[in-house]
């Protein structure tokens, strides 16, 4: 457990929470308000959770607040069912933003109002070029750009001709308003911005109130300074619009909110980025925005990932002021460590053959009494049947068995978890396929668990379901989304080729102890020997459970990979 370890002494501020006591040791601000920003045109991903204990967390360390604000500027891919989403995947986090739920659409008058302020001094302009003239006269970062044609409007056009945009007297694409900041600047987001685009589309909040449209670029840094934000906490591709946002604070004389920008979290083997998970959903290549092979925050919790884990791991990575990748195992450690405190242990065959007891009564059931889970003294333990017949993995068998199997084979001994020590007499096998089809041993009356006089001594304890009681259900083991490390980071392959075609393996022939037949759905168990898994949302109202495998007990995809 170094990396817990590491966590406990890691105590140094990162160069965020340096800014922020800097601020407050300096009386610029009492209270810290951040917020977390997300455009509702796509569900949260791993990424996107790393923003939000960023900022929920920022706030909580410093008694302050931090407000879930929906950047929703743009109509055409945003929806109702993206906002429920992403506000659900936030509390699930365990992040609360108490009545603080904003919308960038709450404030199209004010930012209307503000775009009217700067026509009026000589900041903005109508521009009726095609985006094409625009382009092409904007330059190049090397090449200064030229003015427009219509940079030189006077105001009073400028405010008729903006309102008559309002009033949807123009189609689409036909006028933009513009900052008049300088065309020639290094700095290509300072070449006169589009700051307001015509767009006869329907609004998921405002309906067809509007046919005009801030740009993010004139919705976000105005809607962190009507909030109040102190810190405005984003990724570095922002870095460069920055000079734009506090463009816009100097000349509207509105909150100085303080922008500060951390590297964006990839993971290898996955992909960040919404408009490529997108594609997954829409092409088929997954079940859905919550299919638990997606790296979305529905997908992770589908998968059976807990928001302790998730956020033990954003913790753990910390920020950094330069994009890099985060290996995957990282986050399955975290997954592993908190499910093993938490999850309960229980018997399930996922490759069952039949062994049979021989000396053991026909009718007999017996309950043996087993440990919920070992980890967590509370946890108690519960009642398993035991009886003459049981199914056990077909792998803990082999007719010739290596020097070191320390399971069942001719003559070998081995203990049943929680039960009797048996000793295999013999085995039957299909002659046409060469399959074992049952295993008879005997049982040592005198081994039984916790009550062990026999004397015997055996290296290997197996798992184990009661033929007669067994639950039947569904296991979906699933792995890697993707096969290589950078799925997303190949100019000449899309990241499609590189789907894991053995992403998901289906089982639908395996057996669960009686105790599964009433789980519920995101029950977190530890199948004995096989992993971490989770009860299914498919499991509702169905007879036959459905279990999604996690992670495995150990990293050994690594391993895997290089046979
Ligand atoms: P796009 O803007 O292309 O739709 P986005 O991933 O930037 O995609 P937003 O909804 O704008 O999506 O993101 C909300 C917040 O989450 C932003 O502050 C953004 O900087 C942050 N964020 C997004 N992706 C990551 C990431 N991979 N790592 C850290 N923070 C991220
Ligand atoms: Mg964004």
């Amino acid at each position: 457990m170094t990396a817990v370890k590491e966590i406990k002494e890691k105590e140094s501020l990162n160069f965020i929470e340096e800014i922020i006591e800097q601020d407050l040791n300096s009386g610029k601000h009492q209270i810290i308000h951040t917020r977390f920003p997300p455009e509702p045109n796509g569900y949260l991903h791993i990424g996107h959770a790393k923003s939000i204990c960023l900022n929920f967390g920022i706030a909580q360390k410093y008694g302050g607040k931090t407000n879930l604000r929906f950047d929703d500027t743009n109509p055409t891919t945003e929806s109702v069912e993206y906002v429920e989403s992403i506000k659900r995947d936030v509390r699930w986090l365990g992040f609360d933003w108490e009545d603080r739920e904003y919308y960038a659409s709450d404030y199209f008058e004010q930012l209307y109002n503000m775009a009217v302020q700067l026509i009026k001094a000589g900041k903005a302009y109508v521009d009726d070029s095609t985006s094409e003239e625009m382009a092409a006269l904007k330059g190049t970062p090397t090449v200064p750009g030229q003015p427009s044609p219509y940079r030189d409007r006077s105001v009073e056009e400028n405010l008729d001709l903006f309102e008559r945009m309002r009033n949807g007297e123009f189609s689409d694409g036909a006028k933009v308003l513009r900052a008049k900041i300088d065309i020639t600047s290094p700095n290509m987001l300072l070449r006169d911005p589009v700051i307001y685009r015509i767009k006869h589309d329907h609004h998921h909040r405002t309906g067809d109130k509007w046919v005009i449209y801030p740009m993010y670029d004139f919705a976000h840094g105005q809607s962190d300074a009507l909030e109040g934000i102190t810190h405005s906490l984003c990724t570095l591709e922002f870095e460069n619009h920055r000079p734009l946002y506090d463009w816009c604070i100097q000349e509207l004389n509105i909150f100085p909110s303080r922008q500060i920008e951390f590297a964006r979290l990839n993971v290898n083997y996955t992909i960040t980025s919404k408009r490529k998970l997108l594609k997954l959903v829409q092409e088929g290549h997954v079940t859905g925005w919550d299919d638990p092979r997606m790296p979305t925050i529905s997908g992770m919790r589908r998968r059976g990932y807990t928001p302790a884990a998730i956020r033990n791991f954003c913790d753990r990575i910390g920020i950094a002021k330069r994009e890099n990748s985060i290996d995957i195992s990282l986050l399955e450690f975290f997954v592993r460590e908190d499910l093993n405190k938490i999850a309960t242990r229980v018997m399930v065959v996922i490759d069952p053959v039949k062994l049979i007891i021989t000396n053991y009564p026909d009718q007999q059931t017996e309950n043996m009494s087993i440990e919920n889970n070992p980890e967590d003294e509370q946890s108690g333990h519960r009642e398993v049947p035991f009886s003459k017949e049981l199914y056990i993995e077909y792998e803990d068998f082999m007719e010739e068995p290596p020097k070191k199997f320390f399971r069942l084979g001719p003559g070998l001994s081995v203990r049943l978890k929680g039960a009797y020590i048996v000793t295999c007499d013999s085995f039957e096998k299909d002659s046409k396929t060469g399959k074992i089809t049952a295993i008879h041993c005997t049982y040592h009356p005198n081994s039984k668990s916790g009550e062990d006089t026999s004397g015997m001594k055996v290296k290997g304890t197996i798992h184990w379901v009661s033929v007669k009681d067994a639950v039947p259900v569904e296991v979906r083991m699933y792995d890697r989304l993707f096969t290589e490390e950078n799925p997303g980071g190949h100019e000449d392959k899309d990241y499609l080729e590189f789907i894991n075609p053995d992403s998901l393996k289906i089982i639908k022939k395996a057996f669960a102890e009686p105790s599964l037949a009433k789980t519920k759905v995101g029950a977190y168990y530890q199948f004995l020997r096989l992993g971490y898994f989770v009860t299914d949302l498919d499991s509702k109202g169905r007879k036959k459970k459905v279990f999604n495998r996690t992670v495995t007990l150990k990293d050994t995809w690594a391993k895997e990979q290089k046979k």
